[in-house]
């Protein structure tokens, strides 16, 4: 394997990655929202729950990964305008996918930071499009995917000359079929000691049930994460994607408070 110039540790400084109120990598980050942006209504709802809630960004899919074709592929253009509203609105700063080279620039105009999903983490034309952009760039580790090929696909972007990447742990897949993906913590720690870029934790598609969500986010937190990422619904049964881990808003505002009562106890003992 070629060396890992920019993304290595080797006596770097921790990675910062800023835009508009947000430092990620500096103090703890929460990312919620649907799966999908399924209406003006549906956003709306969410989005003054989460930020309610304590969210610091709004999550929502306009142009969505789906295993079927005859599934919701998301609202596109139409989602995007959605979102630009939410974020008018609630001044949260918003992270989507985006799937396709071709959409990177002008998805860019309405977002502020891009997401590539577990399923394009190795689409290297993508990798490298979203690195000649602007915008930060939300990583997520493949499905499939070692620790190395995962700080590979950073070092694309980075080396096509964007050094605003966040990982995201999302679960990898297993034999176990209880859960969607196996959650993968170690992963957290072990990023730590291979690069300066910040690592969050997506205990959503990490499980898939709602039931296990809060544990997981406890547990991502202990172990250093730098932020979460978390579907919520308020309306989960109706839900276009996901609908079987969705929390809904009480139980993420829980959540919530959980969550930063053990990030601040393990501020203050170190
Ligand atoms: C998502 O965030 O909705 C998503 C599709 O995630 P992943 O790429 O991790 O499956
Ligand atoms: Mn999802």
């Amino acid at each position: 394997m070629e060396e890992l110039k920019l993304t290595s540790l080797s006596g770097k400084n921790k990675t910062v990655v800023e835009t508009g109120p947000l430092r990620i990598g500096a103090g703890f980050t929460v990312i919620a929202g649907p799966c999908s942006v399924e209406s003006e209504i549906q956003l709306l709802t969410i989005a003054r729950a989460v930020k309610e809630a304590g969210a610091d960004a709004l999550r929502g899919g306009a142009f969505k990964p789906r295993t079927s074709p005859y599934s919701f592929q998301g609202l596109g253009l139409k989602g995007l305008k959605i979102l630009e509203k939410a974020k008018r609105e609630t001044g949260l700063p918003i992270v989507t996918e985006v799937l396709d080279p071709r959409d990177v620039s002008w998805v860019s105009e309405f977002v502020d930071i891009l997401q590539v999903g577990a399923r394009n983490m190795q689409n290297f034309s993508l990798l490298k499009e979203v690195g000649k952009g602007y915008r930060p760039v939300l990583l997520k580790r493949g499905m499939h995917s070692t620790l190395e090929e995962w700080l590979n696909s950073a070092e694309y972007i980075l080396s096509a000359g964007n050094p605003n990447v966040i990982l995201c742990e999302r679960g990898i897949r297993t034999f176990e079929v209880y859960t969607r993906n196996t959650l993968d913590l170690s992963a957290v720690p072990a990023i730590r000691e291979l690069t300066h870029l910040p690592i969050i934790v997506d205990p959503t598609h990490g499980t898939g049930r709602v039931s296990l969500i809060e544990s997981m986010s406890l547990a991502a937190t202990a172990a250093g994460a730098d932020g979460l990422i978390v579907e919520v619904h308020h309306n989960p049964k109706e839900a276009l994607s996901d609908k079987a881990q969705a929390l809904l808003p009480e139980a993420f505002n829980r959540m919530v408070r959980k969550v930063r009562t053990v990030r601040a106890c393990l501020e203050s003992l170190s």
